[in-house]
């Protein structure tokens, strides 16, 4: 893309940024063709079927979960059918593969069970600064707090498996908490059969596993999570979102946010995921309206 052109696509997204801070309800719905802010080839719902067009704007507001799901018009309550508790939200686009996904296991002999969903940066400030101040113990049984008054280390260990408010997958709506949050649970029995199940079938529903195992592909980043799951069509877009425009300096609003930008946050820990993930076949989802 030449120079002006991009320049053009800035001005244009920085303008529809503005508009729809000021927006409300149905004034808010745009055309997905001046979706530019996501900036993606081709509109979602040309190129991915079961992915409706966008009513909202999506925004880094919105990527660092600065709304409410319970108010916001592409979010849907789950069903507890399919989740361990009432109150958990997803991106409806995110919800409508789950249940197929969620269908298929089914008749597999797989019980699959929503543990958490969607987090606004409220909740994960909740979460982080629990940690944080050593109310909620982290692995191990530690108090961070006092194990590790370095707040560079101390973020470093909290960030093996929690994220800091504005940078969490959970944020956008595409990502899913599954069954159990301990690894060795997926490694015997019913957990073994479950996350085999998902590692052969999920991605027909759209579905990756963000944080494999640590190595040569995934350097950084947090630690392996078996049970999260993303629905790589929409958050695929939102991670290229977050990789054109967030910055480690817009980590912030909690404590502990003054060290983000020495543990490159956005980098290591929002990008960092699963090569394989990139790799979904979209067009061969069997994801349908
Ligand atoms: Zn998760």
């Amino acid at each position: 893309m030449s120079f002006p052109l991009l320049s053009l696509v800035h001005i244009l997204s920085l303008y529809l940024a503005m508009c729809q801070s000021s927006s409300k309800g149905p004034q808010a719905t745009i055309d997905h063709d001046t979706s530019t802010l996501i900036n993606r080839k081709t509109p979602v719902s040309d190129s991915l079927p079961g992915v409706s067009p966008y009513t909202t704007q999506y925004n880094l507001s919105y990527i660092m979960g600065h709304f409410d799901p319970a108010s916001h018009p592409d979010f849907v309550l789950i069903d507890t059918i399919h989740a361990d508790r009432s109150g958990l939200y997803l991106h409806k686009d995110t919800y409508s593969a789950f249940r197929m996904m969620y269908k298929a296991a089914h008749n597999d002999g797989i019980q699959l069970q929503i543990r958490s969903a969607t987090r606004n940066f409220i909740a994960q400030k909740n979460i982080w600064e629990g940690k944080w101040t050593g109310e909620t113990l982290i692995e191990n049984g530690q108090n961070a707090s006092i194990a590790y008054p370095d707040p560079v280390q101390r973020a470093t260990m909290i960030l093996k498996y929690s994220s800091m408010p504005g940078s969490s997958r959970h944020h956008w709506g595409t990502d899913i908490d599954l069954n159990a949050f301990d690894n060795t649970w997926f490694e015997s029995g019913n957990g073994l059969q479950l996350y085999q199940w998902l590692s052969q079938n999920a991605s027909r529903f759209g579905f990756c596993q963000p944080y494999c195992a640590k190595g040569k592909n995934r350097p950084y980043g947090y630690e392996e999570e078996r049970w999260h799951w993303s629905y790589m069509p929409l958050s695929q877009q939102l991670s290229q979102m977050a990789a054109d425009s967030l910055k480690d300096s817009m980590i912030a609003g909690f404590m502990g946010s003054e060290v983000a930008s020495q543990l490159n946050i956005v980098e290591r820990y929002v990008l960092g995921i699963n090569v394989e993930c990139e790799k979904v076949p979209f067009d061969k989802l069997r994801v349908r309206k």
